[in-house]
């Protein structure tokens, strides 16, 4: 019989050396404004309330957020905010909350699965607020995001995490670790937030759209990925690819970011075309 799924992805940690081996993974939080992502039941709550200068949990339920307002009421460093972490700007949260120093935010999180492609899309854009994240993911997910070029496991989502930071997944769960169980394995893993844009001379909204091109189809070559969107009409993908070095017959898996990022502005630098993104980590 097929188990129905929990409502907004709630499948709370029960076990509770994962409770503290997540919390112990975000390092020295002593002097850190730490965000909780959907703080559910508090099962990481206490511990990080412990150990952090100051806690924002950003709770979506309307149920749950008012009993976690109740139990940390007289808390001064704890605000919990009943909100979409999809619609939250983490450069203002603070003022908003009216708690936590300057510093950028270590975040928190075991994930509702059904939106964990949103939320670290919106991590990845906020960059720039966000020093390190710690998430609970489904462990596929993990894999995906840890994995090296060169790999099976490698796509899209990796090359667009890895650009924003160093990603690491750090140990496994199985369902029996939640209640209810999901269906699926899980894993934590660890961001450490360094976007890469700068660094390899890529603008950062058109080197993920380019990204997405390049992934567009997991079995095409680079060069029919890249000319089924469209950029063959505008220059010579194929020179392109082979300046780098790379053969007319390589996939985006086994391309570096660096290279890459070579093609890109071996594309893009004379043209001067940038396509607008829209956020997706499809294909
Ligand atoms: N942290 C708790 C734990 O480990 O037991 C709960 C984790 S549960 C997998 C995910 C939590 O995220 C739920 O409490 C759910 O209500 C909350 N949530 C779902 N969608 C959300 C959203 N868009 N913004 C904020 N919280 C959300």
């Amino acid at each position: 019989m097929s188990q129905k799924k929990p409502k907004l992805g709630q499948n709370f940690l029960t076990d509770p050396s994962a409770r503290r081996r997540i919390v112990e993974a975000l390092g020295d939080i002593s002097s850190s404004t730490v965000l909780e992502i959907g703080p559910g039941r508090g099962a990481l709550t206490d511990l990080l309330a412990a150990r952090a200068q100051d806690l924002i949990a950003v709770e979506l339920d309307r149920a749950l957020a008012p009993r976690l307002t109740e139990i940390w009421k007289s808390s001064g460093h704890v605000a919990i905010l009943q909100a979409d972490i999809l619609e939250l700007d983490l450069a203002t949260v603070r003022a908003v909350t009216g708690i936590g120093g300057d510093a950028p935010l270590v975040v928190v999180g075991n994930l509702p699965y059904y939106i964990t492609s949103d939320i670290l899309l919106r991590l990845f854009a906020q960059t720039a607020s966000i020093s390190r994240a710690v998430v609970m993911v489904q462990e596929e997910v993990a894999d995906r995001l840890a994995a090296t070029w060169g790999t099976s496991a490698y796509g899209l989502l990796s090359a667009t995490a890895q650009m924003h930071g160093r990603v690491e997944k750090l140990f496994a769960l199985p369902p029996e670790a939640f209640s209810p169980a999901p269906s699926v394995s899980s894993a934590v893993v660890r961001l450490d937030m360094h976007p890469r844009f700068e660094e390899l001379r890529v603008e950062r909204i058109a080197f993920l759209r380019f990204l997405q091109m390049c992934f567009r189809q997991k079995r095409k070559t680079l060069v029919n990925n890249l000319k089924s969107a469209g950029v063959a009409e505008t220059v010579d993908v194929l020179a392109a690819i082979e300046e780098t070095g790379l053969s007319a017959a390589v996939r985006a898996e086994a391309v570096s970011l660096e290279s890459m990022a070579a093609i890109y502005r071996r594309l893009y630098s004379n043209c001067g075309k940038h396509e607008k993104t829209g956020d997706s980590l499809a294909g």
